[in-house]
């Protein structure tokens, strides 16, 4: 039996990832650092989006389970708290497909279209085909995964808020046709902005798998190493008697994140009087991101794959209880007798 849904005082949030295999440092830093704080003063649930990755990678599902996993691992490891959020994932939690359905109806096909993130996605993985009906309403799939929750917030970084902008209007859209005994069943949720600095990856560019220049959560010591060594560095450094600027410099960048106060002024004072050779600076840097990456492997380490599966069974039970109590006020506003076996 799922564990009754613990009434709490606290505002809800709701925010999750699409399972792309290991995740890296711009992931921690873009989002998982975050929820990790937010779990002391929020009622969270944080979710795995498979449903989502079938979107784009439809044709070929075959590392969408491993994926999960990873995920699932490199979540704990950052540390999500199964104690304190709810993790789940999202195709275990079948209302999340019942209200994408129902929600579908009321959204226009103009809303979808105008998604920057679609046509820039369709150009850029110019190698699957994306003219299909799921990719086009993904958003719709992403607001029913929101509302079902009915939070109060969904943290995001500042490059994010557009999309829960398009969650308010379809939220907006349902309140004006529908209402349960004169109230509005869909909260339109607010944006929680959270600091999330942009990091770069080795070659200078944002932090992204598609560019295969990250560091990953579970890269051991020697291979952050390496990889920080062949990083990129301010281009007017060519020789070791040249003087460089840190805010040119991606390694730079890392130290901001990631270095103490003292080692970041060595960093300005040696790099800006050439006292300092770049491959001192990358050590120093890649002390920094051991730091933070060790305790988080050592996490990671401490669970088996069993456990982490129960982790989720359990979070996905307990996410499926509140997201029915949503649906019952969504199917009986909207009139529709529908039930689901997936809450019993
Ligand atoms: S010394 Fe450090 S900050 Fe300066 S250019 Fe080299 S790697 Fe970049």
């Amino acid at each position: 039996m799922p564990e009754p849904v613990i009434a709490s005082s606290r505002p809800r949030v709701l925010s999750g990832m699409r399972p792309t295999g290991k995740l890296h440092l711009g992931n921690y830093m873009g989002a998982l650092a975050n929820w990790v704080k937010l779990q002391d003063q929020y009622e969270c649930y944080f979710f795995i989006a498979d449903l989502h990755a079938l979107t784009s990678d439809y044709a070929d599902p075959s590392r969408i389970t491993e994926n999960i996993l990873d995920v699932a691992l490199d979540y704990l490891a950052a540390g999500l708290d199964p104690a304190r959020s709810v993790l789940f994932l999202q195709s275990k939690v079948l209302q999340h497909a019942e209200l994408n359905l129902l929600l579908g109806m009321i959204t226009p096909v103009g809303w979808l279209e105008r998604v920057p993130t679609y046509k820039d996605q369709q150009k850029n993985l110019s190698n699957k085909d994306l003219s299909n009906f799921g990719f086009l309403g993904y958003p719709v799939l992403m607001a029913s995964d929101i509302l079902i929750y009915q939070p109060k917030f969904v943290p995001v970084g500042n490059d994010q808020t557009a999309h829960v902008e398009l969650t308010r209007e379809v939220a907006r859209r349902f309140n004006q046709f529908y209402k349960l005994n004169g109230e509005e069943v869909l909260p339109e949720p607010q944006v929680l902005l959270t600091p999330s600095p942009t990091l770069p990856g080795t070659d200078g560019r944002k932090m992204s798998k598609s560019y295969g220049n990250t560091i990953q959560l579970t890269d051991p010591e020697p291979e952050v190493r390496k990889k920080l060594k062949t990083m990129v560095t301010d281009p007017a450094r060519v020789r070791r008697t040249d003087v460089g600027d840190p805010d040119k410099c991606p390694v730079g960048d890392l130290h901001k994140v990631f270095s103490s106060p003292e080692t970041l002024a060595k960093v300005y004072e040696g790099c800006r009087s050439a006292g300092i050779g770049c491959i001192e600076c990358k050590g120093w840097a890649a002390d920094a991101l051991v730091q933070v990456l060790a305790p988080m492997q050592e996490r990671r380490a401490s669970y088996t794959v069993p456990q982490v599966m129960e982790i989720l069974e359990d979070g996905s039970n307990r996410a499926r209880v509140r997201a029915e109590q949503t649906m019952q006020q969504v199917r009986s506003a909207m009139q529709m007798p529908m039930t689901t076996t997936a809450a019993k």
